[in-house]
C-alpha cells in the first residue's frame, strides 16, 4: 500500500506506469517541505523491489529494509549525512564527489533487489558541477536504475536537468483533510489536530512530526513569539534581531528564509483578520493576540509590509547584503496605532 498521504494523482500515475512497465528512468517530485516527496520516493523504491504481488506491500523483507534505510540498492543523497566532523559548518550544497559516487554505484548491477534507486533529496542544492555530472547519467541511463530528484521548486535547477526528468507536482492537503488524517490515523487529540492541521499548511509530514516531538512545536512557537515581540521593540533590539538573522543566513540560508516565510504567514493572518476572514488564518492558536494587533495596524500598512517582506526574501535570494536587507526590513515594520497616538 502506498503510504504517502493524499497525492492521489501522483500515486495513480506511478501505479499505472508500474503496471504497464512504462516507468521512465528519472522523476522529479516537486512540492513544499514535508508534503510527502520522500515518502513517495521511498514507496516507489519499495514498489520496484517488493517481493510480493501487490507492491509496495510495506511488509516483505525488501519493503522493510527500504523503509529502514538498510537496503543496499536504495541510496539517498542530500545535504544531511554529508556532515563531516572537522567541518565548521554543514554542507550547503550537494557536491560533485557525491554525484561521482552515485555514477559509479549506478554502473554496477543491483546487489539484492531488482532495481537501484537513487533519491536526490534537495535537487536545488546540487552545485553546478554536480548538476552537470548528473546530467551525463540522466542522458545515458543505466538499465534497472531509477533516479528520483526531490525539489521544493525548480527555479534554481538547470533546465538541462529538469527537462530530462518526468515532473510530478505534490500538492498540500486541505486543512480539513490534514485534520482528519491526524485524528484518524495518527491518534492526535482533536484540539491539537485542529491547530497543527492549520500550522502545517497542508504539509502533513510537519504536523505528524510536531504531534510527536514537543521540541519542534516549541521551536516554531519561539520563532513566532520573537516576530510578534519585535513589533513592540525599538530599533536597537530590531537591529540586533536583524544581525542574528543575517549571521544565520550566512551559515544556513534556508533556515533564515523559513523564518522570513513565517513573517509572511503571520502578516497574512493579520490581513485575513482585517478583512474578516478569521476562519482562513494559519495561526489559530493565537487568534486573539493577532486580532488585537490587527485592530492597531491599518490594512494599507499590513499590505505594504507583506510586500516589503516578500521583496526582502527576493533580495536575499539574489545575494544582496543580508544584514542591510534585514535592517531595512526592520525599519519598515508598521507602527501600532496606540503607539502612534501621542507620538
Ligand atoms: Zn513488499
Amino acid at each position: 500500500m502506498w503510504q504517502v498521504i493524499g497525492q492521489r494523482k501522483a500515486v495513480s500515475l506511478l501505479q499505472r506506469s508500474l503496471e504497464k512497465g512504462s516507468l521512465t528512468h528519472a522523476y522529479m517530485f516537486i512540492g513544499p517541505p514535508h508534503v510527502g516527496k520522500m515518502t513517495l520516493a521511498i514507496n516507489l523504491a519499495q514498489a520496484l523491489n517488493c517481493q510480493i504481488n501487490e507492491p509496495p506491500c510495506g511488509e516483505c523483507n525488501s519493503c522493510q529494509k527500504i523503509a529502514q534505510g538498510k537496503h543496499a540498492d536504495v541510496q539517498i543523497i542530500g545535504l544531511t549525512g554529508a556532515y563531516e566532523k572537522d567541518e565548521a559548518k554543514k554542507r550547503t550544497e550537494i557536491g560533485i564527489e557525491q554525484i561521482r559516487q552515485v555514477q559509479h554505484s549506478a554502473s554496477l548491477p543491483p546487489f539484492e533487489g531488482r532495481y537501484k534507486i537513487f533519491i536526490i533529496d534537495g535537487a536545488e542544492f546540487l552545485s553546478i558541477e554536480a548538476a552537470n555530472c548528473l546530467l551525463k547519467t540522466l542522458e545515458e541511463p543505466f538499465e534497472r536504475v531509477l533516479f528520483v530528484l526531490l525539489a521544493k521548486n525548480i527555479r534554481t535547477i538547470p533546465d538541462t536537468v529538469t527537462s530530462r526528468c518526468q515532473k510530478l507536482e505534490l500538492m498540500p492537503l486541505s486543512a480539513g483533510e490534514a485534520e482528519q488524517e491526524l485524528i484518524s490515523c495518527w491518534d492526535v487529540e482533536e484540539q491539537k489536530a485542529r491547530v497543527l492541521s492549520r500550522l502545517c499548511q497542508g504539509c502533513i509530514g510537519w504536523a505528524i512530526s510536531a504531534s510527536r516531538d514537543e521540541e519542534l512545536l516549541e521551536h516554531y512557537c519561539g520563532d513566532r513569539d520573537s516576530i510578534l515581540d519585535i513589533i513592540n521593540y525599538g530599533y536597537e533590539e530590531r537591529f540586533g534581531y536583524a544581525a542574528r538573522l543575517a549571521r544565520q543566513f550566512n551559515q544556513r540560508r534556508e533556515i533564515t528564509l523559513e523564518v522570513l516565510n513565517l513573517w509572511v504567514d503571520l502578516w497574512r493572518d493579520l490581513l485575513l483578520i482585517k478583512t474578516g476572514l478569521n476562519g482562513a488564518i494559519t495561526n489559530i492558536d493565537i487568534e486573539e493576540e493577532l486580532s488585537q494587533l490587527a485592530r492597531e495596524i491599518s490594512l494599507l500598512d499590513i499590505r505594504r509590509f507583506i510586500k516589503k517582506i516578500q521583496e526582502a526574501i527576493q533580495n536575499l535570494r539574489r545575494n544582496a547584503n543580508p544584514r542591510l536587507v534585514l535592517e531595512v526590513l526592520m525599519m519598515d515594520i508598521p507602527v501600532r496605532k496606540k503607539e502612534r497616538i501621542g507620538s
